[in-house]
């Protein structure tokens, strides 16, 4: 199964592409984390997009479809997979198109408020990407990941201005990819403002695996 999670910050998309990428057996491949991973190796990569990510902005499209290409491409991606962030732009849907079939795209819808509220207490482990959220979903010991044991951040481009810009650019280049994916009628639509569990229930019924 070839699925995309299509949706502004925060609406989820992560949290819930971690579980129903274990519940599938297929990888979750997260745009983001290539990129937060570059950036903490300090790898060439890293370097050209330190300054993009931290202030919200979009990674150039050919640099980030080249590299989605080079990660399709690896074994484990061969029996489907979870685009995690990816598609973000026009341009980036078509060059996928070009050459590989999605199967659905499932969109979380969220509300303006609700996105701000969760990124602004947004918590991440260092060492296993896990989420947490200091008042929503807390870790059960502060700053420690309960699946690791890591140590957890803030992520930079969760200040205030950095989610703000992050929702005004996902509002010019990505929601526009809502009528893209309606029109090859392969959109599923999901309400992603309650919780991790109910939103998981409604992926299951949208992909048609309840
Ligand atoms: P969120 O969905 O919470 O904004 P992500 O982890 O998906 O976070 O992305 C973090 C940042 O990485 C984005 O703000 C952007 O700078 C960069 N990025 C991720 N995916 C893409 C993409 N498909 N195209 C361009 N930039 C991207």
């Amino acid at each position: 199964m070839k699925l995309i999670f299509l949706g502004p910050p925060g609406a989820g998309k992560g949290t819930l592409a971690g579980i129903v990428s274990k519940e599938y057996g297929i990888p979750q491949i997260s745009t983001g984390d290539i990129f937060r991973e570059a950036i903490k190796k300090e790898s060439e990569l890293g370097k050209k997009v330190k300054e993009i990510v931290g202030r919200g902005d979009l990674v150039p499209d050919e640099l980030t479809v080249s590299l989605v290409r080079e990660r399709l491409a690896q074994p484990d991606a061969a029996g489907g997979y979870i685009l995690d962030g990816f598609p973000r732009t026009i341009p980036q849907a078509e060059a996928l198109d070009a050459f590989q079939h999605m199967d659905a795209v499932v969109d979380f819808a969220i509300s303006d408020e609700v996105v701000i509220g969760r990124l602004s207490g947004r918590e991440v482990c260092k060492s296993c990407g896990a989420i947490y959220h200091v008042k929503n979903m807390p870790s059960k010991v502060k700053g420690v990941c309960d699946r690791c044991g890591g140590q957890l951040y803030t992520r930079p481009d969760d200040s205030l201005e950095s989610i703000t810009n992050r929702l005004e650019v996902y509002k010019k280049q990505t929601e526009p990819l809502i009528n893209y994916y309606r029109k090859k009628e392969i959109l599923k639509e999901i309400d992603s403002s309650k919780s991790p569990e109910d939103t998981l229930v409604q992926i299951r019924k949208a992909l048609g695996k309840n």
